[in-house]
């Protein structure tokens, strides 16, 4: 599903983020990206959704190489990549259910067609009951559920996030974590990065450890990383 080989990234700055970086990641899996800040993990993100271009090396997604891929095909690209990002990026002038309904009036889907979807997605994350509510009157954690529902409401077979529970208690957290799994398990390939060790470690998933933009770690963290 993402297959990076030798890919490197160095800004117009002259900041050089990824370094010769190699990785496959299979369809199905669940991978968690760390890193210290700085690292280079937003980076590897933006690869991915083709929000940047590598300088050198070869970003392949879905089977397809994103190297060639021409500007008119991106918009279909990103429909593949469902994205969270840790705070939320909500419009909160829309209701839960416009937010959610946002990716597939951009998609170009018929109302009723659209009405189904988000009800579908919002029915998986447990805000079903929420769908007329302003964002603005929910929880953090509620916010980022909606977050998570816009993000796979196109059923994208790849699903992003940075950060997602960078702004929420354990407990949370660990609820938001228990969703990725859930879709996880549906078949969706889902990778997440994270700065809480602890909560990684716990979950039991495979992990991409960056420093200086160099893969330093791939697999289960030990107990002493
Ligand atoms: P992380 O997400 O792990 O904190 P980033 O990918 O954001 O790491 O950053 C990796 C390196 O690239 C850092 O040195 C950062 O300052 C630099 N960087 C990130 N984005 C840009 C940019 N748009 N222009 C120049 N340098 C950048
Ligand atoms: P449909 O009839 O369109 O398949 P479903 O009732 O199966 O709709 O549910 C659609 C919802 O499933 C999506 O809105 C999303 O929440 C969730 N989903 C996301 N990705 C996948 C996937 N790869 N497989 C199954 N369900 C997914």
């Amino acid at each position: 599903m993402i297959s990076f080989s030798n890919v490197s990234k160095r800004y117009a700055s002259g900041q050089q983020a990824l370094a010769n970086l190699s990785f496959d990641v299979n369809a199905g899996e669940m991978v968690f990206l760390t890193g210290h800040s700085g690292a280079g993990k937003s980076t590897l993100m933006k690869l991915v959704m083709l929000m940047e271009r590598a300088s050198t090396g070869q970003v392949v997604i879905a089977g397809r190489n994103l190297n060639r891929m021409r500007t008119g095909q991106i918009p279909y690209h990103r429909r593949q990549v469902g994205v969270v990002f840790q705070n939320h990026q909500l419009l909160f002038d829309r209701t839960v259910f416009e937010n959610v309904a946002l990716p597939l009036y951009i998609a170009g889907h018929q109302s009723r067609e659209v009405g189904r979807r988000v009800r579908a997605a919002l029915d998986k994350v447990g805000l079903l009951e929420k769908e007329k509510h302003n964002p603005i009157t929910l929880s953090g954690g509620e916010q980022q559920r909606v977050g998570i529902a816009r993000a796979v409401v196109n059923k994208p077979p790849l699903l992003l996030a940075d950060e997602p529970t960078g702004n929420l208690d354990p407990k949370l957290s660990e609820e938001i974590m228990t969703l990725f799994r859930q879709f996880n398990a549906f078949g969706v390939t889902v990778l997440i990065a994270s700065h809480d060790l602890a909560l990684v470690r716990q979950l039991g998933h495979r992990v991409l450890t960056l420093a200086g933009g160099e893969l330093v770690h791939d697999g289960l963290l030990p107990e002493d990383m």
